[in-house]
């Protein structure tokens, strides 16, 4: 039996007839740049999300560096967030002149770990990004707080958690400004790249707005200086298709992460924490093990796809020697990257498939446990 990590031809063959049906109205109206289907889609996830303003732009990567400029991040700035993360959250914050001061994880969530962010604050920090990673929100109340206290803005980079809820609140809703991906691997993906800003804020949202189309309103009066980060016609017109099977796609996730936390319990390996009051999308279902590669390869052999999120921290980057970090600034994002590893929990996933999954990581430690 093959299990991939993803498979994305199963969720497209479920819809595809009102994915084309949805391309084709594109085509017809020969408008692709922004206009009224990226109009509709900002309002659907707007009111899916429960926020007052969304924006449409052109990766979650542009969403983060859309966010960045709208709070007015520059040269001397620090921004605070996560090692454990996709590069871009940190990537966006040195894109803008500005530092990224790390602060390490919960070893139990992989997400930011509240109470180390303070001692981190200094005069020149204007921002923490906290990292809703694998689909499960960051501890937000402290993180608010801490941004309260100090008059920081809070930008969540909610990439991999569209859906996903924090004591009943919505992910990328709770800061000043959330970013969403649309990249395909995420819940909801799109056919290409794509992303968006959520606010509450609507003066955030109009410079979110202008920033997108070079700083411009009207068209040609540039007041401020943005870039090119729109979403296009043919992504909103699918995404918007796909919005609307996000929920029970969300579901199918669920069960399959439980039925997983059932079929592993009584292995060596440490499967999701979710707090009791988080709402997780399971964007992916991270188990941590020792002899992590070992497994991989193993699984690997038997047709199972897997992925290492992520194995090489931010701070032990080779574009971040000059931050001054050093090994052991952050064992537990560091720990993280040497033993964890998501294996396939995409909502199609069948029964039969993710017991294949189990049985053949429980057969990886009979063969070690029998063998010296
Ligand atoms: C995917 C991702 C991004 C970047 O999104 P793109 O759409 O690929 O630019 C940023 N942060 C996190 C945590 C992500 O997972």
């Amino acid at each position: 039996m093959t299990v991939p990590l993803l498979d994305l031809k199963a969720q497209f063959d479920e819809i595809a007839d009102d994915i084309r049906a949805a391309i084709d109205a594109v085509l017809e109206s020969q408008q692709f740049i922004l206009g009224p289907v990226v109009g509709d889609f900002e309002h659907a996830v707007a009111s899916y999300c429960g926020v007052a303003h969304a924006v449409g732009v052109s990766s979650g990567t542009d969403a983060i560096l859309a966010s960045l400029m709208a709070i007015g991040i520059g040269p001397g700035d620090e921004v605070i967030t996560t090692p454990y993360t996709f590069f871009s959250t940190a990537g966006c914050i040195s894109r803008l002149c500005a530092r990224p001061v790390f602060v390490d994880i919960d070893p139990r969530t992989f997400n930011i770990d509240p109470a180390k962010i303070e001692r981190a604050v200094t005069d020149k920090t204007k921002a923490i990004i906290p990292v809703h990673l694998f689909g499960q929100c960051a501890e937000m109340d402290p993180v608010l707080e801490i941004a309260r206290k100090h008059r920081l803005r809070v930008i969540e980079d909610a990439a991999q958690a569209i859906g996903a809820k924090y004591k009943g609140r919505d992910a990328g809703c709770m800061g000043d400004l959330g970013c969403f991906s649309f990249f395909p691997s995420k819940n909801l993906g799109g056919f290409g790249d794509g992303g968006m800003v959520v606010t509450n804020d609507p003066e955030l949202a109009e410079t979110v707005r202008m920033l997108r189309a070079h700083g411009s309103k009207p068209k040609y009066y540039h007041s401020i200086i943005g870039g090119n980060f729109r979403l296009d016609a043919l992504q909103a017109a699918i995404l918007r298709v796909k919005l609307r099977h996000l929920n029970s796609w969300t579901e199918g996730r669920r069960r399959n992460a439980a039925l997983y936390d059932e079929l592993l319990a009584e292995l060596p390996v440490v499967t999701p924490h979710i707090e009791q009051h988080n709402f997780s999308i399971y964007n992916q279902y991270v188990i941590r093990v020792e002899e992590r590669d070992r497994l991989r390869s193993f699984l690997k052999d038997k047709g199972v796809g897997t992925e290492i999120y992520y194995p090489l921290p931010l701070h032990m980057q080779k574009c971040y020697e000059h931050l001054g970090y050093h090994q052991g600034d952050f064992p537990e994002a560091e720990k993280a990257a040497a033993d964890s590893l998501a294996i396939p929990i995409y909502p199609e996933l069948t029964d039969e498939q993710q017991r294949y999954v189990a049985s053949q990581i429980a057969s990886f430690f009979q063969n070690r446990a029998s063998s010296p």
